[in-house]
């Protein structure tokens, strides 16, 4: 697919010729990954943050939000209810916590590896390369790092960088690939200053970086955050921040890295709670992420307004696995190499 192809798709607002693009979408997904979707067990582990990312609603300048952050006790027991469900992978999930030591970190890795046959994901921010290769070496075998965005100067913006020092995401990517992680990243669609040439770049660094996983969700403001506070910052985006949108980008990442794990994120399930979820599965994604956090922690946990889900893993991802005629996956889920 060319620049212009996949500009007009990204402009495209033809519900009868968007249909051609999901249907594209969904046949390279069934021939590439299949039909198992391979659910993941989401475990927030704090929300302590030391960066100030104007998008995100635990960024450190919010001083009225309690912080938590839970022990390895507590973990455990939300692993093993994991492994209870049959799932085959727990993602821990954190804010940018320097209270997360590195040799905590490890040995908790090297107990969820001996107690249960589940992979490792680590979403843990910007750490140093000592941190990555430790927590590798103790077993841990993915990490997720969004890029947020590939325009620098929007992403400079946004994620200002913290005591002075400029971090570069892709080059973390790069790291953590050579450690021999499988190394998820990621956008968000819609955010205030995005353009359609900033997504036809991101579809294209997804497909240079040759991405184990790609994590596509809509940008939701939130009032607390100098993002959210701006409305009118919004309705100046050329973008909108919209299921179809996210969808749309979705599509195109299943066409453009058609072996990739790509999850139908809680935050498109959060624009359209009533079929969000399905309609990522539909459009190309093969993966979802419920959330295990406990309830008491997961409230505090606020990156974005979302409902507050009551039971652990929140709406039943079987029943909607099998009501597309799709079936859960089987065993961790890695990356697929080649067409089965
Ligand atoms: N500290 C980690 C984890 C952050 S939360 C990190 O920075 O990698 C995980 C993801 O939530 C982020 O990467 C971002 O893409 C998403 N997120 C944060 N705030 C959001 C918002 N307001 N709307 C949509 N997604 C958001």
């Amino acid at each position: 697919m060319d620049k212009e192809t996949i500009l007009s798709w990204l402009k495209e607002e033809d519900p009868k010729r968007l249909e051609k693009l999901w249907q594209e979408a969904d046949k390279v997904r069934a021939r590439c990954v299949g039909d198992e979707v391979h659910l993941r067990g989401l475990i927030e582990i704090s929300n302590y943050c030391i960066n100030r990312c104007y998008y995100c609603g635990i960024n450190r300048d919010i001083r009225t939000l309690a912080r938590y952050r839970m022990t390895e006790e507590e973990i455990m027991a939300v692993v093993r209810e994991i492994v209870k469900r049959g799932y085959g992978t727990v993602v821990l999930q954190s804010g940018e916590d320097p209270g997360i030591k590195r040799t905590w970190m490890s040995e908790l890795i090297r107990r969820i590896k001996g107690e249960t046959p589940l992979a490792v994901t680590l979403s843990l921010g910007e750490r140093n390369v000592g941190d990555f290769a430790a927590w590798r070496k103790a077993g841990a075998d993915r990490y997720l790092l969004k890029f947020e965005t590939s325009n620098r100067y929007l992403y400079r913006y946004l994620h200002p960088p913290r005591q002075g020092e400029e971090i570069d995401r892709l080059i973390l990517l790069e790291e953590l690939s050579s450690l021999g992680y499988e190394v998820g990243s990621g956008i968000m669609v819609g955010l205030p200053g995005q353009t359609y040439e900033d997504l036809y770049e991101d579809l294209s660094i997804f497909r240079r970086l040759d991405l184990d996983m790609i994590g596509i969700g809509p940008f939701i403001p939130h009032p607390k955050t100098p993002l959210g506070c701006h409305p009118d910052w919004l309705s100046r985006s050329e973008v909108p921040n919209t299921d179809l949108m996210t969808c749309k980008v979705i599509a195109l990442t299943r066409l453009l890295c058609p072996m990739a794990n790509i999850p139908s994120t809680t935050a498109l399930a959060t624009v359209n709670p009533a079929s969000g979820r399905i309609l990522g599965l539909e459009r190309g994604a093969n993966v979802i992420m419920p959330n295990f956090t406990p309830i008491k922690y997961r409230k505090l946990y606020d990156i974005y307004p979302r409902p507050q889900e009551t039971a652990p893993g929140g709406e039943d991802p079987l029943s909607i696995i099998l009501s597309l005629g799709r079936r859960p996956g089987k065993g961790p889920g890695n990356r697929r190499r080649q067409i089965f």
